[in-house]
């Protein structure tokens, strides 16, 4: 009875290896036929390519911080705009943190939420100032500790201003890895979890910006295009009624 149950167990684990390394060689497919599908768009990662300056990290960080924070829940040319004016007049966190919340309100009104949003960008900065020494942090938990930031958000600051590890998850990426059958996930916080277990941690800081950009152009999230896709003979299009 004992060597039957053990034999099982061993049985199992190696049956979730192999699910896993298969689920592997399909993310690292996907992600390279989206890399050479995508050039030429690749804003994030022809940044990290070039390497920020050191000098320059902790003000890349602020901007890809509060920009995140604008970003939420709107389009990309209004978030650009409003970070822009936003950053133009104050660029550091003691800045940001001093300025009058009508004119944060006034200079971010083109994004969703700007009420809000001029609370929480206010608030984040003057909590960098007091606890960080105006400087943004590194890891995942002193960045969720923040005003206004929450996984998806320090990702993308890990990520794409520190040049770490990380998968920040928005809903382009949860809709695109669960369409692939890369996960089976019912959240951005569990696709999160479970594209890390599969992709190679030196791959993770591509997976948001592919993402993100094919479920922009191709992958819709109510009627993808799948007939012009690039990864369509790959794709199972788990739980895609409707198609284009
Ligand atoms: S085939 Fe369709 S569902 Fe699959 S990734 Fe492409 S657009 Fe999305």
């Amino acid at each position: 009875m004992y060597i039957g149950k053990e034999m099982k167990k061993e049985r199992n684990s190696k049956k979730a290896e192999v699910i896993g390394n298969s689920k592997t060689v399909l993310a690292l497919r996907v992600l390279d036929v989206l890399e050479r599908h995508l050039q030429g768009k690749l804003t994030h990662l022809g940044r990290e390519k070039q390497k920020v300056a050191s000098s320059e990290v902790q003000a890349v960080a602020f901007r890809v911080l509060i920009g995140t924070i604008l970003s939420h829940r709107t389009k990309d040319e209004r978030t650009e705009a409003a970070s822009q004016a936003l950053l133009s007049q104050y660029p550091t966190p003691e800045k940001l943190a001093a300025a009058p919340i009508e004119k944060i309100r006034e200079l971010i009104k083109p994004v969703g939420f700007y009420n809000s949003k001029a609370q929480y960008v206010k608030k984040c900065a003057g909590e960098l100032v007091e606890r960080f020494g105006a400087n943004v942090p590194q890891t995942m938990e002193e960045l969720t500790g923040l005003t206004g930031v929450g996984r998806k958000t320090a990702g993308c600051v890990i990520a794409y201003a520190f040049n770490l590890p990380a998968i920040p998850v928005d809903s382009h990426c949860h809709t695109v890895s669960n369409r692939l059958g890369l996960v089976k996930t019912s959240t951005p916080e569990k696709t999160e979890q479970a594209l890390m277990e599969i992709v190679p941690k030196e791959r993770w800081a591509q997976v948001n910006e592919l993402f993100v950009l094919h479920g922009q152009a191709t992958c819709a999230p109510v009627s993808p295009f799948c007939s012009k896709c690039p990864l369509n003979e790959m794709c199972p299009r788990v739980g895609v009624k409707t198609s284009r």
